[in-house]
């Protein structure tokens, strides 16, 4: 079984084939994960006003655009002390979007005056998976060259079968220096309450804590808000093989 991928990063592809085997054992072999990207699928503006609305929407684009299965990812960075800002507009809060240095440095301006025990926070993502109804008849053309064009031609045929949408949250604290060569975005200043190999509920830590920028791929995504979205969404695309 095919499914879409709504995003333009391959690697997006390789962390949720790792969670499918995880959790679904030989079966994940008969899911073949295509992405967004290399079909040429344009990204659809983000209106949403919540993680959940902004997966859910991407996630409904590629499932109509392809007749396909199509899972999607929104997530940010909530700061309490912030009233959950950036949120939603964490890629883009010093204003161009993906702009991971300048986003770093305002942040750590805005709350410059905080003191270390009230710097809390979370990294939240909202994983969907919209299954399309294909009518009788419908020439699905999702396949992996010369999509786009077909695709966006039989929009209108598809209506949605089924949608399911996980959050996961990774919390911790915003530390004042960036510290990390790994991660992307905001893992430079971010302390996961969660440490490799460790929990929460054992925070005897040898040594200092590590930002999820000092982390390697496989321990965040062991933790990560995205790992955990991702893995309460399995049991929804299991139901579909
Ligand atoms: P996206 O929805 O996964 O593209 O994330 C939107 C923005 O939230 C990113 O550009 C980052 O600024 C921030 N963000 C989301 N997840 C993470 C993460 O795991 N580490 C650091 N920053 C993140």
């Amino acid at each position: 079984m095919k499914i879409v991928v709504a995003t333009h990063n391959e690697g997006k592809l390789v962390e949720i084939r790792r969670i499918l085997e995880e959790d679904l054992g030989e079966a994940a072999a008969t899911i073949e994960l295509v992405s967004a990207g290399s079909l040429h699928l344009p990204d659809p503006v983000e209106t949403g006003v919540t993680f959940q609305e902004n997966a859910l929407l991407k996630a409904r684009d590629v499932a109509s655009r392809t007749g396909l299965p199509a899972v999607a990812d929104d997530s940010g960075l909530i700061v309490d002390v912030m009233g959950n800002a950036p949120g939603i507009l964490s890629a883009r809060w010093a204003g161009a979007h993906g702009h991971d240095k300048a986003n770093n440095a305002l942040l750590l301006a805005q709350i410059e005056d905080i003191p270390d025990g009230k710097r809390t926070g979370r990294f939240r993502c909202a994983a969907a998976l919209v299954v399309p109804d294909v009518e009788a008849g419908a020439d699905v053309t999702g396949g992996t060259s010369g999509a786009a064009a077909g695709t966006t031609m039989v929009q209108a045929r598809y209506s949605i079968k089924s949608e399911t949408v996980e959050v996961g949250e990774m919390p911790g604290v915003i530390i004042r220096k960036p510290r990390g060569e790994h991660g992307f975005g905001y893992d430079p200043l971010f302390v996961p309450d969660d440490q490799p190999g460790r929990t929460s509920a054992e925070p005897d830590y040898e040594g200092e804590p590590l930002t999820s920028a000092e982390m390697t791929p496989d321990e965040k995504n062991a933790i990560s808000h995205r790992g955990k979205a991702l893995k309460a969404l399995v049991p929804a695309i299991e139901a579909l093989l």
